[in-house]
């Protein structure tokens, strides 16, 4: 089967064609500046990256140049659009309805509008990248597969927050987290990787990009995540603060004269490694600047390996022990300081990190020692992958 993958913010959409027999990638690529002018990145396997400059009003134009694109009589990758089978979709909020991935019908994107409220930067997008899908392809099935979804099992312990119950009653007020497919993705392959049973095995997952988020994942199931109601919430990230003291946003508010979404906007778009560093929200940058002696952006670097180490020592305890943590994404597939600094607060768990394998790790690598107590892994998360196996799962 072939399955397009979509994934849209509110400017930009990221697609791939996904042969889910062999797994391989047919093409993929980005459009960008949507509604601004608009550019598409395209790269079918095996051949040169092309980049197409062109109007795209609304995500509809941009889909309709990748499915162009993707028939193009020189390098498109398809005979006919015909020959795409089905079309996933990544959604972020599923709220409290979607447990799992559904294959989309007028009530299902019904449902999904009524958890705009949640994620009103995100859902919106991901809807018209369903609408835009549904125009130019209406015969095609389409799924959707929900960032939320993974943690929807998380015990009401896990994800109440200790205010007036009533919030939770009349207005879903909850965690939710996020980035589930990675997590429920890279804890499978260390299952895989390590030939342990996934029904009983308790991993951590520290996913590591711009959102960062960590989770819990005892016998195949998310207990519990650092991202909450928002991607707000759990680790300092890129741009966004991560967990603080609301009072600390009523005061910086009042001096400043910001209102609730002035300040909001300041935690979640000046924050994280940015705010603190004041240099960058990439940690390329920060680590450039922490070699010519930069003091704000090591403490940066400093905080944020030392708030990813308490998030997985309090999972370890919310498990009550932990087999394997596995670091993915941007800075965890790549950073090989960061996973080392994160665990040189774990030497109380036995573990043991080999340097020699942590500085020269491929796609996927087990960087602990033989003898380390826990198994300590690198994991290339592929979203994309998982939500192609969901598809096809579903439309089969
Ligand atoms: P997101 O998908 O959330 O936008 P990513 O998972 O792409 O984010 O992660 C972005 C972060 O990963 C950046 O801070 C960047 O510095 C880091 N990163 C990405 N690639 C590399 C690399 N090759 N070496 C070091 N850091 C990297």
């Amino acid at each position: 089967m072939n399955i397009l993958v979509i994934n849209c913010g509110s400017s930009s959409l990221k697609y791939q064609v996904i042969d889910s027999t062999s797994e391989k990638v047919l093409a993929k690529g980005l459009c960008e500046r949507i509604g601004i002018d608009g550019r598409m990145n395209y790269t079918p396997a095996g051949g040169e990256k092309e980049v197409t400059e062109a109007p795209m009003p609304t995500h509809t134009e941009a889909v309709k140049m990748v499915l162009e694109a993707l028939v193009n009589e020189k390098t498109g990758v398809l005979k006919s659009l015909d020959e795409i089978d089905a079309v996933g979709h990544r959604i972020v909020h599923g709220g409290e309805a979607f447990k799992q991935s559904v294959v989309i019908t007028d009530e299902v994107l019904k449902s999904v509008e009524e958890c705009n409220d949640l994620a009103p930067l995100h859902n919106p997008a991901n809807i018209i990248g369903i609408n835009a899908c549904k125009e130019l392809m209406p015969n095609v099935p389409m799924v959707g597969v929900f960032d939320t979804a993974f943690h929807a099992n998380m015990p009401a312990k896990a994800y109440m927050y200790a205010v007036p119950y009533k919030y939770y009653e009349d207005y879903k007020v909850r965690r939710y987290g996020f980035h589930g497919t990675s997590h429920s993705y890279v804890s499978q392959r260390v299952a895989d990787i390590l030939g342990k049973p996934y029904d009983n095995l308790k991993t951590i997952v520290c996913h590591l990009g711009n959102g960062a988020s960590v989770s819990a994942v005892k016998d195949g199931v998310s207990v519990d995540t650092s991202m909450g109601l928002s991607p707000l919430e759990g680790l300092i990230m890129g741009t966004r603060s991560g967990d603080i003291d609301p009072s600390a946003i009523e005061f910086i508010a009042k001096k400043e004269g910001m209102d609730i979404s002035q300040a909001l906007n300041m935690l979640n778009k000046e924050s994280g490694m940015l705010g603190l560093s004041g240099i960058s929200s990439d940690f390329r940058d920060i680590l450039a600047a922490i070699e010519n002696g930069d003091e704000k952006a090591k403490i940066a670097l400093e905080a944020f390996c030392y708030r990813v180490a308490k998030y997985v020592g309090a999972y370890a305890a919310a498990m009550n022990g932990v087999d394997a943590i596995a670091f993915t994404a941007g800075i965890g597939e790549n950073n090989n300081y960061v996973r080392s600094k994160v665990c040189e607060y774990f030497g109380y768990l036995g573990v043991k990190i080999d340097e020699d394998v942590n500085n020269n790790t491929g796609d996927e690598a087990i960087i602990s020692t033989p003898d380390s107590g826990v198994k300590v892994l690198v994991v290339a998360t592929n979203e994309e992958l998982a939500i192609a196996r969901e598809t096809e799962a579903l439309v089969k």
